[in-house]
């Protein structure tokens, strides 16, 4: 017997921000497993900024989505036939095929996933997922952070901003700035998530915002976002500081190409390290960052929020949203 599945498809190459009429609903029908195969029933998908690229039709580290057919990214679910002897009917894996209620899978694209006791499993989207692993080895390998540097990060109320404050806090260091764009984020950032200083770039320039909060300068910048914010940090920095070059995000609808800092001279001068990655590198960190995270979610030191939107439907406006800031915080949609 086959399972309806509602999917969502890429109808259109997006130009500039996405509107609905990019995407479209779509009812497929999927055959049960045959051997070594699973259906799986999601339960939550991740909606993360780097698909904005994939939408276009360029060469980057994932290849485009293509018109036509499901999108895909980050999602949980739980299996519900299976010829997988180790992913039993009942099981929660983790896997690649999001932006449908249901996936047909060979063994080797699901992982396993046991949450503790009580705990969320779209905790694997975030905290201790792609987003939370983004911010441990952006911050402590490739922006080489050591107690007891000064650290900004943009975006800081994101997935992945809202885990390098907090990181960058629980080893030491001597002062966390964020930066993001509402008053209600700074207030969340500095009330709950224990950030020295925050500010809503919308306030005015970013340089002038982060020379206000980081009257010493900063050691480590922390880029989600790019643009206004890295001309800022490159000012501020100290010299030797490093740059985690983590995304940014200010120009993915961008449909020019965006100007770099206007000041990357003193890059030379004050001796700095820009240096990007894509976490996807960093699988050998897993083990790591999963015993540290997973010790300071008991200890209730690392705080977690979530954006919840519900339902297959909402995932597009979902996805909107997400890159005008509508989220605190992971963005994830629940499926029924
Ligand atoms: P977030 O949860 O931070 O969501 C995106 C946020 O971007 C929004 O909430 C919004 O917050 C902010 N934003 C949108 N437009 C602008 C703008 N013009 N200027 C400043 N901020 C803006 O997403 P993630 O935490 O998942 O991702 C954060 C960054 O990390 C992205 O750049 C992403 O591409 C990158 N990334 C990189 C990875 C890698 O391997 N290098 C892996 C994962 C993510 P606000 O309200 O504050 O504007």
């Amino acid at each position: 017997m086959s399972i309806t599945s509602t999917e969502v498809q890429l109808a259109a190459r997006p130009h500039g921000e996405p509107t609905e009429t990019d995407f479209r609903l779509v009812r497929t029908e999927l055959d049960q497993p045959g051997p070594d195969q699973l259906l799986v029933r999601n339960i939550a998908i991740s909606v993360d900024p780097y698909m904005r690229g994939r939408m276009n039709d360029t060469a980057s580290y994932v290849p485009p989505f293509q018109l036509d057919q499901p999108l895909g990214g980050g999602a949980i679910g739980e299996v519900i036939a299976s010829s997988v002897d180790d992913l039993p009917v009942g099981a929660l894996v983790l896997h690649d095929f999001g932006w449908r209620e249901y996936a047909l899978l060979s063994a080797g694209q699901a992982r396993p996933i046991e949450p503790a006791e009580g705990a969320s499993p779209t905790l694997y989207l975030g905290a201790l997922g792609m987003p939370g692993l983004t911010a441990y080895v952006g911050l402590f390998d490739i922006a080489a952070f050591k107690e007891p540097d000064m650290v900004f990060v943009s975006g800081a109320a994101g997935a992945v901003g809202s885990m390098v404050g907090q990181l960058a806090r629980l080893r030491g260091a001597q002062r966390v700035i964020g930066s993001a764009g509402s008053a209600a984020k700074v207030r969340f950032l500095t009330e709950e998530l224990g950030f020295d200083a925050a500010f809503d770039y919308h306030d005015g320039p970013v340089r002038e915002q982060l020379k206000q909060a980081a009257r010493d300068g900063i050691d480590v910048y922390f880029d989600n976002v790019g643009g206004e914010h890295l001309e800022a940090a490159i000012g501020s920095l100290n010299p030797f500081g490093r740059v985690a070059m983590c995304g940014s995000v200010s120009g993915y609808n961008a449909t020019e190409p965006t100007p770099g800092p206007a000041n990357l001279a003193l890059v030379t001068g004050k001796r700095l390290t820009l240096r990007g990655f894509i976490v996807g590198d960093h699988a050998d960190r897993q083990p790591d960052f999963m015993a540290e995270a997973a010790q300071w979610l008991r200890s209730g030191e690392l705080r977690v929020q979530e954006t919840m939107v519900d339902g297959i439907e909402n995932a597009v406006p979902a996805f909107i949203g997400l890159l005008r800031g509508e989220n605190t915080g992971k963005m994830v949609v629940r499926l029924r």
